[in-house]
């Protein structure tokens, strides 16, 4: 699933390439895809509106338009937006095509089907995004902040860290080397975490994403950035899927258990 840094990758790829181009047609594959209209209506709001601008919050991608509505768009499990040529070959699993000026067309291809698309007005933009929790990445987000959001929990830390109304964009990949990078054992309750231990997670959650969209994103199966191409950072992880694998701190022999349901790798030697 693109966690906040492939979102990331995504964003800052197509801006430049679709900010100011106005969209031209819209064919929708599978109405599914679609939240909060038909097709028709979907179609009708978008066509002949300019994008404006497109930014990121967690793991949402926002077009904002002319006039003010915002396209959200949340890629989920196998959601992909990518940029062709109109006369490029197709897509296999395209979904919604977006046509827009210059002869080129963004691509919403979705194998699982769980991506959404959704228009809203600005003011429904603010519902809808208003029970996420800050942005790790932000200037103003600092270790106060960090406590502030999971210091009166008592689930243990990866799932808190999972939680997007707690904490923005992280996942499941990340979540996991941003503990590994802090020393910290996923089963870590919050109220146990000393001042230094704090700073330390704090800076493994932004060193980890930080180093996810340096390597434009992680691809293990899945995610296909802006122009379709795969990320790097599979290749740089320090624990996630690296079960048996020695640890490249210590030495020790990565683990893997499950906390919440969701598969868990860590260092049973260095992260305590
Ligand atoms: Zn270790």
């Amino acid at each position: 699933m693109p966690e906040l840094p492939e979102v990331e990758t995504i964003v800052c790829e197509l801006c430049p390439l679709t900010v100011g181009r106005g969209i031209t047609d819209i064919e929708v594959l599978w109405p599914g895809s679609i939240a909060g209209a038909t097709p028709e209506e979907f179609a009708a709001r978008l066509v002949g509106r300019t994008i404006d601008g497109l930014t990121r919050r967690a793991k949402f991608l926002l077009f904002h338009l002319t006039g003010g509505d915002v396209l959200l768009v949340h890629l989920r499990m196998t959601g992909r937006l990518v940029l062709r040529s109109r006369g490029a070959a197709e897509e296999r699993f395209a979904k919604v095509i977006i046509g827009l000026e210059g002869d080129e067309e963004l691509r919403f291809t979705d194998i699982r089907k769980f991506g959404r698309l959704q228009l809203a007005t600005a003011e429904e933009v603010v519902d809808l995004l208003g029970s996420l929790g800050p942005e790790p990445l932000a200037e103003e987000f600092g270790v106060a902040e960090l406590k502030r959001a999971l210091g009166k929990r008592k689930a243990p830390l990866k799932s808190l860290l999972l939680n997007q109304t707690l904490l923005a964009g992280v996942g499941n990949i990340y979540a996991d080397e941003a503990l590994f990078l802090a020393g910290l054992n996923p089963q870590r309750r919050p109220r146990s975490l000393s001042e230094v231990e704090w700073q330390g997670l704090h800076a493994g959650i932004r060193r980890a994403l930080q180093a996810g969209i340096e390597d434009r994103g992680t691809t293990f199966s899945d995610f296909r950035d802006g122009r379709g191409r795969p990320g790097n950072h599979q290749d740089s992880l320090s624990v996630y899927r690296r079960t048996g694998q020695a640890c490249p701190r210590c030495g020790g022999t990565i683990a893997r258990t499950v906390i919440s349901g969701r598969g868990t790798h860590f260092c049973p030697s260095c992260q305590v």
